[in-house]
């Protein structure tokens, strides 16, 4: 069964649409492996996002990414990488596809709501950046 890892981002829990948005990945099949809420640091932003340090919008992702807590989930089930990135819709809202989790909840490309691992590889790393193997079941 696939993995993948998703984050709320600070925007999103600052509206309390937590609920909202854990429920469409359930409505859609996806199962809860593992959920937390946490304050991220500086540095556990930048090493997650290391991906992008050479973006013109590095410092800005990072300052949001920090801006207030997040909701870290693990979601499984047939094809979930993709699934989730389906339900999140484009980047930025405006390109968002209607009924997406970013049409409905994101306000801006930086207060995107939600992030979504974009391959395998990315969600193992990802998952292990913020679980340990037995907070996963
Ligand atoms: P995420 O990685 O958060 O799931 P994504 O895969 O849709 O989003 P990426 O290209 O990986 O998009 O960019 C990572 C994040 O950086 C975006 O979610 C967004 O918050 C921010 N970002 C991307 N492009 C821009 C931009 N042009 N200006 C400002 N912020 C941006
Ligand atoms: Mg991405």
């Amino acid at each position: 069964m696939e993995q993948t890892l998703s984050i709320i981002k600070p925007d999103a829990v600052a509206k309390n649409v937590v609920g909202q948005i854990l429920a469409r990945f359930e409505n859609a099949g996806l199962r809860i492996a593992a959920t937390k809420k946490i304050q991220l640091s500086r540095t556990d932003a930048e090493a997650f996002y290391a991906v992008h340090a050479e973006r013109p919008f590095f410092g800005e992702l990072v300052e949001f990414m920090i801006s207030g807590p997040v909701v870290v989930t693990v979601l499984e089930g047939e094809n979930a990488m993709a699934k989730n990135r389906e339900l999140m819709g484009a980047t930025s809202p405006k390109e968002a596809a209607a009924g997406t989790i970013r049409a409905d909840f994101a306000e801006s490309i930086d207060a995107n709501a939600v992030h979504g691992s974009d391959s395998l590889e990315n969600a193992a790393v990802e998952i292990n950046f913020f679980f340990a193997q037995r907070e996963i079941v």
